[in-house]
Parts: C-alpha cells; structure tokens; sequence
C-alpha cells in the first residue's frame, strides 16, 4: 500500500463490493443516449481510475455487461440493477465507475459534460464546466 485512502463502493443491493486507491484519471457527465436509458436520467457520472488501483472485493458474479462491441459498456448489478462501470469493463487498462456507488467521497468532481448534442430536451446544463459535443479523446 502506498497510504493513499481507500475508497469503498458498492452497488444498492450491497452484494457487489470494491475499494478504490487515489488518484482518480478524470470524472465527467456523460449525456449520450446509452447512459440515458442505462441509468433511466440525465446522465451517466463516471470517474476513471488504473487497474490496477481498482479491486472488486466480492459480488463479480452478480456483474452483468450489457453492449460490449457498442461502445462503452453497462456493467450493472443483476440483483438490484445499480449501474457500477462502463469503459471496456471487465477489461482494458482503466476503469470506469459511476460515482454514485462511492460510499466515500472519491475527492475528485466532475470535470466536464461529454455527448451534449444527444442529451435530453429537457436536461438543461447549469454549471460553467467545459461542454464537448461528443466524447473525449481517450
Ligand atoms: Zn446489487
Ligand atoms: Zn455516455
């Protein structure tokens, strides 16, 4: 360990469990299409961190992966539906969590809004933080 805080976060049902070591790569909003329907609103909130300072601590069977080959996957909890991770789950070198399923605070904020062109007609941005019409450069 490096002394870095843990942060913890699960799913609502609470079987999916994972902790999480600082520092975040990024957090945004992102108002596409398949984050709306996913989470059923606005949008979906995500931070990234390196796999390697990711480590899910039980509940991998209970993970669900839907639209791998479609862009970013939903990756959700079978049990209680929560939204968990999106990225390449259960793959590549970073990983992407909603951060609503933090139970701690992860410390970073929400950096920018990505796919604001496909966002909902009644979802209305109030803050100042950068708008991209599509998504970031990975
Ligand atoms: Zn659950
Ligand atoms: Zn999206």
């Amino acid at each position: 360990m490096t002394g870095r805080k843990l942060i913890r976060g699960s799913c609502l049902c609470g079987a999916v469990r994972f902790e999480v070591e600082q520092p975040f790569l990024r957090a945004s909003h992102c108002h596409c299409e398949r984050c709306r329907k996913h989470s059923g609103t606005a949008v979906c909130t995500q931070a990234r961190v390196l796999r390697k300072q990711f480590r899910l601590l039980r509940g991998e069977d209970l993970i669900r992966v839907y639209g791998k080959g479609e862009g970013a996957v939903k990756a959700f909890c079978v049990t209680c539906g929560s939204s968990l991770f999106g990225g390449e789950w259960p793959d590549g070198p970073q990983v992407s969590i909603r951060m609503g399923t933090f139970d701690d605070d992860p410390g970073i904020r929400p950096q920018c809004h990505t796919f604001v062109d496909d966002r909902a007609p009644w979802d209305e941005i109030t803050d100042d933080l950068p708008q991209y019409a599509a998504g970031l450069i990975q």
